[in-house]
């Protein structure tokens, strides 16, 4: 069975007799949520008959969902191999967020992340992201799928690096955006790297880009170093350089994300440093402070710090925001996903 998620709709109309087939599958699927080809009537019988047979449109289940007291719900799909994705979905007062992971585990390591520290399990296909949004905005919006579609906004900031998996992540960007699918715009799709600079590049160049968010998290090579080891094969300099020849829009900035980590980078002197890197740069900064975990040798600063911290940022003309932890109690927070919770049976639904 082939996995229809996997699949653009070009692509599709090159493999169906006539090709506008195509697009009325798509329609079937993405904006009516049909999981049934005997469904989708405008087809001819036989031709539904043949198409059961040879794809596969339903979405993969959930294995567990785990619900905050504050909303957000974190989401263990089931993929066909027995992986486990994460989802998150967090709601907010005029639009929701759905958080997708591009890889299982990831190959960065970056030293305060949890996700690091598993490694690369596997690229997800693009059939795997697309689904994950998907399942999180059929099981939390239940108003019509048409009136659906502006409620909310995709991040991959899940677990994984998205820019690993380059053509994966791309492919699956058009299919969320096709307007006979989703019809998702890519200014409410935001993609989050920690660095990957010939990806970068090569993103720039794309026909329909997303936001970009940098994962920042230090202000000098050395203090990068440390905690991102993709630093040491593309530096700051590097890595700003290709930011400033990122394509904008009128109005859309790059937001930097930096996660600030108690005595490490959460100093007045590392706030002037990063004021100092941003400069000609049209930035918006969200701090994370730490998401605390046992695996973890860093700590949280205190909230005076991480004021303190926003404070000379804004002193300096750079927006600054402080990200609100979102879904803490069921581990869905900022680098806190890790699959070895998979079967520990907290705040389970
Ligand atoms: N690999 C991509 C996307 C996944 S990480 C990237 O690096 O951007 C998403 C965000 O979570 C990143 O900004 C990362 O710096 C942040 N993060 C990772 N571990 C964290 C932790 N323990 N506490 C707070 N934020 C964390």
């Amino acid at each position: 069975m082939k996995f229809f998620f996997d699949y653009g709709r070009p692509e599709l109309a090159e493999l169906f007799d006539p090709p506008f087939r195509a697009t009325q599958i798509y329609k079937s699927v993405y904006q009516r949520w049909f999981d049934d080809f005997e469904l989708m009537t405008d087809l001819p019988k036989p031709f539904r008959v043949s198409l059961a047979g040879e794809w596969d449109i339903k979405l993969p289940p959930v294995h567990r969902r785990f619900d905050s007291s504050d909303g957000t719900r974190r989401y263990l799909i089931k993929l066909a191999d027995g992986e486990l994705a994460e989802t998150v979905f967090i709601p907010e007062e005029h639009r929701n967020t759905i958080c997708i992971s591009s890889q299982i585990g990831c190959a960065l390591a970056c030293t305060f992340c949890l996700t690091g520290q598993l490694g690369l399990t596997r690229h997800l296909t693009p059939g795997e992201m697309v689904t994950q949004v998907l399942v999180a905005q059929r099981d939390n919006l239940t108003s019509s799928p048409a009136e659906t579609r502006d409620c909310f906004n995709i991040v991959l900031m899940g677990m994984g690096e998205p820019l690993h998996n380059y053509d994966n992540v791309m492919k699956a960007l058009q299919i969320l955006h096709d307007e006979h699918g989703l019809n998702m715009s890519m200014s409410r799709i935001t993609l989050s790297t920690a660095g990957l600079l010939p990806a970068i590049e090569r993103l720039a160049n794309e026909p329909s880009i997303p936001n970009l968010a940098i994962s920042l998290t230090g202000a000098t090579n050395e203090k990068r170093n440390e905690l991102m080891p993709i630093n040491r094969r593309f530096s700051i300099e590097q890595l700003l350089d290709a930011v400033r020849r990122f394509p904008l829009k009128h109005r859309q900035r790059v937001t930097f994300e930096y996660v600030l980590l108690r005595g490490v980078t959460d100093s007045p002197q590392d706030a002037l440093n990063l004021v100092k890197l941003l400069k000609g740069i049209r930035a918006k900064v969200n701090l994370i402070p730490l998401n605390e975990a046992e695996e973890l040798d860093y700590e949280r600063p205190s909230v005076a710090a991480v004021e303190r911290f926003q404070q000379i940022l804004i002193d300096h003309h750079i927006s600054a925001f402080v990200r609100k932890n979102r879904g803490n109690d069921i581990s869905a927070a900022c680098g806190q996903l890790k699959k070895k919770w998979a079967d520990e049976p907290q705040n389970v639904v």
